[in-house]
Parts: C-alpha cells; structure tokens; sequence
C-alpha cells in the first residue's frame, strides 16, 4: 500500500516518461494486495524536450488554438508512391503548410505546425506539443498506403481502445511504427500497441473528436475525395493525448496513382486546406454557441 501510494505520487510529478514507465512495470509486478487509485496507466508526462513551435494568427490568446501535425520526416519518410517517389512526410508537410494559411487568412483561429521542416519527431512528441500549447484542436495529417493500388479516398481517424476493422488496426501498426528505428523504439511507448489503455479523463475528449470527425467529413467532402467508410477508429500513439481533441486524417492514398497526384499539386493541397478549415471553423462555431 506504502509502495504504490509513493509510487502513484512519483508519477503523477513529472517523471520522465522512459522512468515512469518502468515505475509503472515496478508497481505492476509488486501486484499489491489491493487496487488502489495510484497504479493506473501513466499518461505520458508532455515531453519538455522540444522546442515549442511559433504559434501564428490572432494575438487575442482566447482564439481557439489548432495544431496541425505534418506526419513523419527527418529519417521517417513514411509510405510513398512506388511509380513515381512521391513521398509522405513531404506531402503532409506541404497540405499542414496549406491548411495553417487557409486558416490564418480566417483571421480567426491561431495555429502552430509541429513541424515546419523536414525532421523527425516521435508520436508523443507531437501529441505532447498540443498539449503543452493548451491546443483545441490537434489534427495529425498522413497519406495512406496499401497493396492494393486501386485503394483510393480520404479517412479520418479517431482513438479508441480497438480497432474498428481490420485495415484500421494494420494503418494503426504502421503509422505506430514512426518511432521504431532499427528496432529502438524512440517513443517511450511499447511496440505492441494493438490496444491502448484509455483513461476515463479521455472519454469526453473522444467524444469531441468524434464529432470533428464527422464535421471533418460532411466539410471537407466536396472538396476532398472520401472512402465510403471514412470515419475509423484505431489505437493511434499519436492521438492519445487525454486533454486535446485528436484526429489523424489520412488525406488520400499515396500508393494510389491518381491520389498521390492530388495530394502533390496545389490544387489539391488547397482543396484539402479549404475542406479542413471549413470542419475548423464549424467545430469552434458550434462551440461557442454550445450551451
Ligand atoms: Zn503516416
């Protein structure tokens, strides 16, 4: 009982997350006689390691805050289009690029990029830059792959302890993957993520971002080719954070020929960053005239 009450307050202060983490494992294996409010999943303390980045727009700190996440970079390219090179993370960067201009000439809305260059950073980190920005809105933007090289259209994910279907819990696997490098994983989460542990705090902030999802859809749909079951549900790292609205949209798909040529031009990027500012500003309309 001692062991896990002192352990509960070392993770509750901010103890690295590789450390809590064993901490964690300690108090697992200790197993003590009863289950006490202490030992639960650790939510991963933000990561302090980064340097936040330039948050642009409206100086009136009021205006809601939207992160937008270009998915992989640096040493993480990410997929990309067999035929032609066409690669991810320079993709996602340049629609992030697209939709932050789009949303800055709103005039209403600030936003900050993760990043605006080409370099790695591991899921928390991402996640945790939303966080320590006190974000409204996180979006994570990739471009899907698969073998299958008809596979076409737009998806928005959101988090959940499973998977919604098969294909979801494989783009989960992968897209987990970004911080595991030659077998290191450079996140301090562990590999096997085929289900995360969702915190109760988590609950209504998966229900905010299930409805961004679904305004995400009915938006940007005239602008952006979508998949019929466009709303998945996947246990995604990079959405895990439990104060911030999180979607990972998967723009199109990249292994697809057709799809990949959208996502490179700037008319698609711009379509994409119309449909996304579009969902944007609804979500924060309507939250402003909730109740
Ligand atoms: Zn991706």
């Amino acid at each position: 009982m001692l062991t896990a009450l002192a352990l509960g307050f070392v993770l509750s202060t901010g103890t690295p997350p590789a450390q809590s983490r064993a901490l964690a494992q300690i108090a697992h294996n200790a197993r003590p006689p009863r289950k006490t409010h202490s030992i639960t999943v650790p939510i991963p303390p933000a990561s302090s390691a980064v340097a936040l980045p330039t948050v642009e727009g409206p100086r009136d700190s009021s205006r809601p805050l939207v992160v937008v996440d270009a998915g992989h970079g640096g040493h993480d390219p990410g997929a990309s289009n067999a035929q032609n090179g066409v690669r991810e993370k320079d993709v996602t960067l340049a629609i992030a690029r697209a939709i932050r201009a789009k949303l800055l000439a709103t005039g209403r809305i600030r936003v900050a990029l993760t990043r605006d260059d080409d370099r790695f950073l591991v899921l928390q980190e991402r996640s945790g830059i939303a966080r320590r920005l006190s974000a409204d809105l996180f979006i994570s933007i990739h471009a899907d792959a698969a073998e299958n090289l008809e596979a076409h259209g737009a998806t928005v994910y959101t988090l959940s302890e499973t998977a919604s279907d098969r294909e979801a819990a494989r783009l989960a696997a992968r897209e987990n993957k970004a911080d595991i490098i030659n077998g290191i994983n450079l996140g301090d989460q562990q590999s096997d993520v085929s289900s995360i542990l969702i915190d109760l705090t988590q609950r209504e902030t998966m229900t905010l971002s299930a409805n961004f999802a679904r305004l995400l859809q009915r938006e940007a749909a005239p602008f952006v080719p979508f998949r019929s079951a466009s709303h998945r549900f996947a246990s995604l790292i990079v959405l895990k954070a439990p104060d911030t609205p999180s979607v990972l949209f998967e723009t199109g798909y990249i292994s697809n020929t057709q799809d990949a040529a959208f996502l490179e031009s700037p008319a698609g990027r711009q379509r994409i960053a119309n449909g996304v500012a579009r969902a944007i500003e609804v979500y924060f309309a309507r939250k402003a005239t909730a109740p």
